[in-house]
């Protein structure tokens, strides 16, 4: 038999060309892909009820015989309608659908019928509109009633039930030739389910203990091909040896004496951590955790120093350009260097060299440190500018390069890279990630995250990731408080805000979108920009930064606020990540039921940055419920990795971290979250095989599954 995985979904029962495209939009083409297209949910739809039990109200499974059929036009706005009666025996209910005209064939007198949907009373009968149904006959199996239903994601034009025929039909004919590529003996220790049986029952259980088994046996397939892949990832990163780095315990003092504030006891066992990874000759893979504010740069800016100290190299990314030049600038402050101008240093080199040196790395820095030569590659760059920039980097005249993903373009290369630290790493997928370490020989890398991740997810995601946690922040902070006023309030906290600034604070006003939209009657930030400039902030300097605009001026703007040259910056989720004004401790944000959890949280974290108190006030009117609660739980919530939690299990894992972890795209049914047991038995099974066969070569299956699903893991992998 063909394999299920060469065959299109047009050439099965009910489908064909046209509506093969129907499938294509929901990334399905061969007959396999939907085999493991999964439901999305179930309904229970096993029970039956006697006609004369229904309950108005109420969603019901029933059955009877159709005794007759009538089409009529509404009165009002003449809309077809279909009204079928169903007896079965004992009571009667009509059927009733709007505008369906071609159903009237379907139905004939005499007929037994199952139907699916919510009971009502009308005119003293029982009625049921637009109910699911199904046709009893001797040849075909209920799929939609009378059963455990599966709910599967639809594509404009196709319904569940015809998908659930198509499905079935799948199943039926494809189940069994699907390869199976979980090694036997795996799935004997596991008692697991073999892969047909279980791809029948996640379609269509018998009930819920098959359900449970062959959601196991799928979850554990997807767990275990995903685990094989990192830790054949991890291997290859440690089986390379990194730099070990050189550094005495004197020059690590005066790098932290240098500082403007003394290290948090939280900052400084991070710092500890990381220096002792970079001492060791393996690939140091480290992940810092600390809620926003919690001075998780200062740790990656010391691994830096630490790495050029030992005569190396390091690499700042970052994902916006915004963030990038923050931290080259504020690299400066930190270690005082001063900054003359854009990319200064890597075009000319007037911060010295360190030709002439002592070749020994650590007598180097005994006394007086050499200067450090800094560089930002960023897009406004002039093409001369930039080349000199990249040539300087290359030949190992720049010490510290800061940038967005340009850092990982073709044209980067360095001398001697040894260090790499990722900001907000879950803006990043695990290629840039990987293509930016690739640029040295095996470096340390640091990224960083405000966003938290769990034990089970971080064994998902990375291996054996180690994980440094920034959990307080630097003394002396002012308080946040957080007001949610109504849009009528508007006007009021425009008033606050503006009294505010006039006395020396400055302030952040974000919406969620950029231009009006009539539609959505939104306010946008350009429109209230020029509204408000010319109203209530009259005589303050306003000004006005978002994704759309030029770069070049985004990046005047925010640097003109910096200098607190601007007192009101109107702004979008541009914002949302990283940038550090502490002397802005006012934000109002609009629209506040338009952005989730973990943005309200990251948004909030831009102010409350000194020893000032600040005050965040949020303006929304939710229209559901969730939307209330959202907003409630950021008014009375302090503690960012509680929120981000509560974020990661309502939008769950894929979500949550956003199209860029293409691992976790790759998990259908299986969830970290939930399903630890799983999980663990997955990684266990996966490590025990790669120790038996590193290279997979006896379990050909395995390594092509999991070339197909996770290339970026692997590419080098098996290259050598
Ligand atoms: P995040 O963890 O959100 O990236 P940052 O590294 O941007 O936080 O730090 C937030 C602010 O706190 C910055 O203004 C930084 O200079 C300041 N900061 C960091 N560490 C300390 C400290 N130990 N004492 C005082 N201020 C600090
Ligand atoms: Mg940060």
């Amino acid at each position: 038999m063909l394999s299920p995985s060469r065959i299109s979904v047009q050439y099965l029962k009910g489908v064909g060309p046209a509506r093969s495209r129907l499938f294509h939009n929901l990334g399905v083409s061969t007959v396999e892909d939907l085999l493991f297209l999964f439901p999305r949910r179930y309904e229970d739809r096993r029970k039956m009820t006697p006609v004369g039990e229904l309950i108005p109200g109420e969603w019901h499974c029933f059955s009877g015989q159709v005794t007759g059929k009538g089409a009529r036009r509404t009165f009002w706005n003449k809309k077809h309608v279909l009204e079928v009666t169903i007896t079965d025996g004992k009571a009667r209910i009509i059927c009733v659908w709007f505008n369906q005209p071609y159903l009237e064939k379907c139905f004939h007198e005499g007929q037994e019928v199952v139907f699916y949907g919510r009971i009502e009373v009308f005119k003293d009968r029982l009625q049921c509109i637009s109910p699911e149904y199904e046709v009893l006959s001797e040849e075909v199996d209920l799929l939609s009633t009378g059963r455990i239903v599966p709910v599967y994601p639809l594509t404009k034009g196709m319904t569940q039930r015809y998908l659930r025929r198509v499905i079935s039909g799948a199943v039926e004919n494809y189940a069994a030739g699907v390869l199976d590529v979980l090694p036997e003996d795996v799935r004997e220790a596991q008692k697991l389910w073999g892969l047909s049986q279980s791809l029948q029952a996640i379609h269509f259980p018998g009930d819920d203990a098959a359900r449970l088994e062959a959601e196991r046996r799928v979850s554990f397939d997807e767990f275990f091909l995903f685990q094989i892949s990192v830790i054949l990832r991890r291997l290859h990163i440690r089986k390379r040896p990194g730099v070990a780095h050189q550094l005495s315990g004197e020059d690590l003092r005066g790098m932290i004496a240098r500082l403007p504030f003394p290290l948090t006891r939280a900052q400084d066992k991070a710092v500890r951590d990381v220096l002792s990874d970079m001492r060791g000759p393996e690939p140091m893979l480290r992940l810092l955790q600390g809620d926003v504010g919690s001075g998780k740069t200062v740790v990656a800016f010391l691994g830096c120093l630490a790495a050029v100290r030992s005569g190396h190299q390091a690499a700042v990314m970052a994902p916006t350009e915004i963030l990038a030049e923050q931290h080259y600038r504020t690299f400066q402050e930190y270690f005082g260097i001063k900054a003359r101008g854009k990319n200064q240093e890597a075009r000319n080199g007037e911060m010295g060299a360190l030709d002439g040196m002592p070749s020994s790395p650590v007598s180097r820095l005994s006394s007086d440190p050499p200067p450090l030569r800094t560089a930002l590659l960023n897009s406004s760059l002039k093409k001369k500018d930039r080349e000199a920039a990249l040539k300087a980097v290359s030949a190992g005249e720049v010490d510290i390069i800061f940038g967005t993903h340009a850092l990982i373009e073709e044209a980067v290369a360095f001398k001697d890279l040894s260090f790499v630290v990722i900001d907000e790493q879950h803006k990043f997928g695990v290629k840039q990630r990987a293509l930016l370490t690739s640029k040295g020989q095996s470096p340390d890398v640091l990224v960083m995250t405000a966003t938290p991740i769990p034990r089970t997810l971080c064994l998902t995601l990375y291996g054996d990731l180690d994980v440094s946690l920034l959990d307080e922040k630097p003394a002396g902070r002012g308080e946040i408080k957080t007001y949610l006023f109504s849009e009528e309030q508007a006007s009021g906290a425009y008033g606050k805000v503006a009294e505010w600034v006039k006395k020396g604070t400055q302030a952040y006003i974000v919406y969620p979108v950029i231009e009006g939209s009539e539609k959505q009657d939104l306010k946008a930030a350009s429109v209230m920009y020029d509204e408000l400039r010319k109203t209530v902030f009259k005589g303050l300097s306003v000004g006005l930064v978002h994704g759309r605009m030029d770069r070049g001026e985004a990046r005047g703007t925010m640097a003109a606020f910096q200098r607190h040259e601007i007192d009101v910056l109107f702004t979008t989720t541009v914002l949302e990540v990283g940038i550090d004004v502490p002397n802005a401790n006012v934000m109002l944000i609009e629209h506040a039921e338009r952005f989730g959890l973990s943005q309200l949280h990251q948004l909030r974290g831009r102010i409350g940055r000194s020893e000032k108190s600040a005050v965040c006030i949020l303006l929304g009117d939710p229209v559901t419920e969730e939307g209330r609660e959202r907003l409630e739980a950021i008014v009375s919530a302090k503690d960012g990795f509680k929120i981000a939690e509560a974020d990661l299990k309502i939008r769950g894992p894929g979500q949550y971290f956003g199209r860029t972890q293409h691992g976790l795209n790759e998990l259908r049914v299986a969830n970290p979250l939930t399903q630890m047991e799983v999980l663990e038995a997955a990684r266990k099974e996966a490590s025990a095989l790669v120790k038996r066969d590193p290279l997979l070569s006896g379990h050909a299956p395995v390594r092509e599954a999991i070339l197909r699903r996770y290339p970026e893991y692997l590419e080098r992998v098996f290259a050598g």
